[in-house]
Formats: structure tokens, sequence, C-alpha cells
């Protein structure tokens, strides 16, 4: 059976709550859900709403041995131009917030559900007067993929403000992780490359110690701080590399004085204004941008001897 048949039967035969609950459409287009603005048709794309309805949904597919893969806000990932033949599953419709403990040994526990986006998060922190969560203030993306990562943001990583995350595992059994400093580095969380869903993630972050204001001004700073770098300036998905230390330099540095600033691979361009950013400069296909990201990796390794470690993350057909 086609895999739309297999999903309308299995709606079918559900309440009408877990319909409105699970919001799945077919055959959509990833260039609407990814920050590079490329990638084919998802034959299936699901919002669940509640926790409920994407347990539902994972069991579903897991029964029925169809892929999923989740997405928050599409801005590390470079979808396929090929139709993904499996349901994505986009958490943005979970986005709750709430306090947790207002004091927990010095600090507030605050507690969003990953489907917020980073920059809505940080906005909630603003308006209540807590502190900790500033330098994300721009940062595309939602908070399940920023733990997913470790994002890392003027000199700020998200283990430094991490607590817990309450996750979904591929046995469907829910368990709470706490910070663990052992299972965390540089890009890389207890959460990289396991297929455990992040449901909520508690932050540990500092009440009244700076104010609303004060707050909002220094968001704006790390804003304006990334407008003035060029990174809203084009469809993209961030820093195409990972900074290595051994190298001595960062990736955009090195890739610069390689002289690969500008190359062009159809629509993908390596930045003008940046040597690790990626561009989309209108009509790029995932594939241009995967064959430039391939190119640069080799020209870099054949004149520096440096294998540069891609950080964004190519979903395959
Ligand atoms: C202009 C621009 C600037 C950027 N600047 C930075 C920067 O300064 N620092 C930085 O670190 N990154 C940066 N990025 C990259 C990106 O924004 C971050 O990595 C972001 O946190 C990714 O979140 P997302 O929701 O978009 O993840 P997605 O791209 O949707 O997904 C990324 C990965 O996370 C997984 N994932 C997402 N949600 C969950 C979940 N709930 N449970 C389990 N897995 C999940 C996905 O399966 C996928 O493997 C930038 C990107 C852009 C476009």
């Amino acid at each position: 059976m086609e895999l739309e048949e297999t999903v309308r039967n299995f709606l079918q035969n559900q309440d009408k709550k877990f319909s409105s609950e699970a919001c799945v459409q077919f055959n959509e287009k990833m260039s609407r859900h990814t920050t590079f603005k490329t990638g084919g048709i998802a034959k299936v794309y699901a919002c669940p709403q509640t926790e409920n309805a994407l347990t539902s949904i994972l069991k579903f597919a897991a029964d029925n041995k169809i892929r999923t893969f989740v997405t928050g806000g599409g801005s590390n990932i470079v979808f396929c131009d090929e139709d993904f033949n499996g349901i994505v599953i986009n958490t943005l419709s979970m986005n709750s917030i709430r306090i947790t403990e207002e004091e927990k040994d010095g600090f507030i526990l605050v507690s969003t559900q990953s489907g917020a986006m980073t920059s809505a998060f940080v906005n909630w922190c603003t308006k209540n007067s807590i502190s900790g969560m500033q330098e994300f203030a721009g940062l595309p993306g939602s908070i399940g993929g920023a733990v997913y990562m470790n994002a890392r943001c003027f000199n700020k990583e998200i283990s430094n403000v991490f607590y817990s995350a309450r996750i979904l595992k591929k046995d469907f059994t829910i368990e709470e992780i706490y910070f663990n400093s052992n299972q965390w580095e540089y890009k890389k969380s207890p959460f990289t490359d396991r297929e455990d869903i992040i449901l909520e993630v508690t932050f540990r972050l500092e009440k009244n110690s700076k104010t609303e204001k004060e707050l909002a001004e220094e968001c704006r700073h790390f804003v304006e701080e990334r407008r003035s770098r060029g990174h809203f300036n084009f469809p993209s998905a961030g820093s195409v590399f990972k900074n290595n230390h051994e190298f001595g330099k960062p990736s955009g540095a090195i890739i610069d004085q390689c002289g690969l600033k500008g190359l062009t691979n159809g629509g993908a361009k390596v930045a003008d204004f940046h040597g690790n950013i990626i561009i989309n400069t209108g009509n790029a296909t995932s594939s241009q941008i995967a064959e430039l990201v391939r190119t640069v990796h080799d020209k870099v390794l054949e004149k520096t001897g440096f294998s540069l470690e891609p950080e964004i993350i190519f979903i395959q057909p």
C-alpha cells in the first residue's frame, strides 16, 4: 500500500480529536520549512500539537516500518531534493513554557517544550526578568534543535544553562536526562546522533539579577551583531563546518585563506561576507549545496591538510 493511503487509513480509524491534534499534511514542500529554502517533498508532514499525538504517530510509524525525521526550525539541515517517503514530524506546535522551580540552589528552573522557537523562549525570559539566555537571541530554530547540537553563540553554549531534558526514547519510554558535563562537548550533546526525541528542556537561569530593560538591551545587541555579520541577508543554515581548535583558526578564516569565498555551484555560493556560510542566492538545490560543501572540504584538505567536519545535517531521501 502507498504511504499516503496507509496514513489516511490510520487517521480514519482515530477519533476527531486526534486528527486535529496530529495536524497531518500530505506532499508538503520542505523548502517551506528549511532556512536554506531548499528540499523536496515530504510525503507526510505532521505538526503534532500534543505529546500524545506525537507518540501515537511515532508508534504508528514504527509498527508500519515507516521512516520518520524530526524537525524544529529546519535551520541546521539540508533536506534532500528527492521525495522523502516517510513522515517528517515538526515540533513547533509544542511550545509552552513554564517556571518549574522558583528557587533551586540560587537559580530558577524554567522548562519549555522543545518546539518553542529559541528566540521566543529568550523573549519570554526577558519579559520575566530571567537572565542567562541573552546570547541566544536571534538564533534561528527551536529549543529542541539547539539542545540537540549544543548550539553555541557568542562563546555561550546550551550546556552552560542546561539542567535537564525529558525525552521520548525509541522504545517509547520517557526519561529525564540531567546535566552531566562528560556528555557535552563543542557542538555535541547527549542527544546528538541519537533517535530520542527531546520533549521538554529545563534550563537553570537567574531571576532578577538584571531588569527586563537591561536584558532587552543585551538581546538587541546580540541580534544586531548577527545582522551586521550578514546572517539574515540570504537563506542559509549558518555555519557549514564546525571549528576545530587543532587547526589554529576558525573554519571561516581557513576557507577564506584558501581563496574559496564567492565560490559558486548553481545557486549555492560560499558567502562573500563569511567563508563558513553557504547561501542560497535564489534558486539553489540541496544537491548543489551538498556538492559545494564537498568541494570546499576537498579544496581545504588539498591546500592545508585539514579535514573540516560539516556542522549542517544532510537528510537523505
Ligand atoms: C542565520 C543562521 C545563523 C545561525 N547561527 C548559529 C549560531 O550562532 N550557533 C549555532 O550553534 N547554530 C547556529 N545556526 C544553526 C541553527 O540555527 C541551530 O543549530 C539551531 O539550534 C537548530 O535548531 P532547529 O530547530 O532549526 O533544528 P533543525 O534544523 O530542525 O534540526 C537539527 C537537528 O536537530 C534535531 N532535532 C530538532 N528538534 C529535535 C527534538 N525535539 N528532539 C530531537 N532532535 C531534534 C533534528 O532531527 C536534526 O537532526 C544558525 C543558523 C542560521 C540559519
